[in-house]
């Protein structure tokens, strides 16, 4: 199952769409936007705003159910806030003017 755009939010640190799922626990976690083949949370819509997310790790988890799907817990992909471009090098035939203190 995909999540429609309208269900994806983005993070706040780097901007990516991530999916906000509810925890069998009742936390909310976002986990990546696209299912993964990696991921170890079982990801499936249980209401038409609600995902709910299950991990797979766990030792008496169950395995993956033909509603589900594997995402990845964006913490674990997020890179962090975006880095600020380099300045554009100037043409060649412009002299930079430098401080000279
Ligand atoms: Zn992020």
């Amino acid at each position: 199952m995909i999540p429609a755009p309208r269900e994806l939010s983005r993070c706040n640190i780097c901007n990516r769409p991530v999916l906000w799922t509810v925890t069998r626990a009742g936390n909310r976690m976002a986990v990546d936007a696209k299912p993964h083949d990696d991921g170890n949370q079982a990801c499936y819509r249980i209401s038409p705003r609600t995902w709910q997310s299950r991990s797979l790790d766990a030792a008496d988890a169950l395995p993956l159910a033909a509603w589900e799907h594997r995402y990845k817990p964006h913490v674990a992909t997020c890179p962090g806030p975006p880095k600020p471009k380099p300045p554009e090098p100037l043409p060649p035939n412009v002299v930079p003017i430098r401080r000279t203190r």
